[in-house]
């Protein structure tokens, strides 16, 4: 069993970070902040997908205006994600910012962090202090190098001298996170940075690329972390979709048993046995399991011999034959249709399964 490290909790909104919540799962829009329609839009795919927190880059002034806009149509907290420019901090949460996510040592000196501060103090915004490998102050670079597996120490130093200069202002309603596009470094720096201190840590692998690389990477540093009850929130980053971040992300959790949301498909991924077109078929099943809550094992299969058997766990499951296949449920078959009605028969089972378990 998994146990998770104790650490203080913070609110973003609604939505609890750290302490005995449940570990969150965001994203990031990647729509132009500016343009709120396009964002709203996109904000409500990603809710719909699970996120729970959605962040957004406010570049400019025209950006963190758009806060107003976008937090009145959104069911879900709002983090400003801001570089260098104080004033746009204080705007984003002047403007509805639920969270602020900021590298408080780019903001150009104690004054204006003291603004920052002031801001996230009156308007009850946590702040995320987020540093990453490639703005790590030069002082620390010299004294302990770049981060390494072997030697994350610039990283964790980073944040917390960051975490420090808002302690000194006052402040302590935060979340760390320490970024690196390495694997190693992400491992080594967190398990170093839960040793020394109990803020809450919001934990991801920057810039892991596109879709399979960036499971990859993501899956094997968050999920070693997790399972060492480590990380309060995440992130999955992906060049892609963000929808496509919650997915994985929920993946994870269900993986490591953490938490469930939907029901889970199992596939074959067929073999010479196969005489069916099995991987549209999957595609279509598995499209539709996106807009189902109901926590099911649904399972796809390649042939009528083994498939049933092979995936007996599961609830109920389709199993293709030679222009026929059969619907079983927990390995018994309960239907033989014609290949061509397999899809149209199936989901009608699953959508009566979903109303029986409501
Ligand atoms: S279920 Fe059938 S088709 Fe799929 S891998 Fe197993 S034996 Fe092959």
């Amino acid at each position: 069993m998994i146990r998770r490290r104790q650490t203080r909790q913070i609110r973003i909104g609604d939505v609890s970070i750290g302490g005995s919540a449940p570990i969150s799962v965001q994203s990031m829009t990647n729509t132009d902040t500016r343009d709120a329609g396009r964002t709203i839009a996109q904000i409500g795919e990603l809710a719909a997908a699970g996120c729970e927190i959605v962040r957004v880059a406010v570049p400019d002034p025209q950006a963190a205006a758009a806060v107003r806009q976008i937090r009145e149509h959104i069911s879900i907290p709002l983090i400003a994600d801001i570089h260098f420019d104080w004033r746009l901090a204080v705007a984003a949460m002047e403007n509805g910012a639920q969270g602020i996510r900021v590298n408080p040592g780019n903001l150009g000196g104690r004054e204006k962090l003291a603004r920052v501060v002031d801001a996230a103090r009156m308007n009850g915004v946590p702040i995320r202090v987020g540093v990453n490998s490639g703005s790590i102050e030069k002082d620390l670079l010299a004294r302990y190098g770049y981060p390494t597996p072997a030697d994350p120490s610039a990283l964790i130093e980073s944040a917390l001298r960051n975490v420090r200069l808002i302690e000194e202002l006052g402040y302590t309603e935060m979340k760390i996170s320490i970024k690196s596009s390495d694997v190693l470094t992400t491992i080594a720096g967190y398990r170093r940075l839960a040793e020394v201190t109990d803020y809450p840590l919001h934990i991801g692998v920057t810039e892991a690329g596109g879709l399979i690389p960036g499971t990859v990477k993501s899956s094997v540093a968050l999920g070693i972390l997790l399972f060492e009850g480590i990380g309060d929130t995440f992130r999955i980053s992906l060049t892609r979709d963000p929808v496509e971040e919650v997915r994985v992300a929920y993946e994870l959790l269900r993986a490591l048993r953490i938490r469930e949301r939907g029901p889970e498909l199992i596939s074959c991924p067929t073999c010479g046995r196969t005489r069916i077109d099995l991987f549209p078929l999957a595609e279509a099943v598995e499209r539709h399991l996106q807009t189902m809550r109901t926590s099911l094992k649904v399972a796809v299969m390649g042939c009528v011999v083994n498939g049933p058997g092979e995936a007996r766990e599961a609830d109920i499951g389709i199993a293709g034959g030679h222009g026929v296949g059969i619907i079983f449920k927990k390995g018994e078959i309960i239907k033989k249709v014609k290949e061509d009605e397999l899809l149209s028969v199936f989901l009608e089972e699953l959508r009566k399964m979903e109303e029986e378990n409501g």
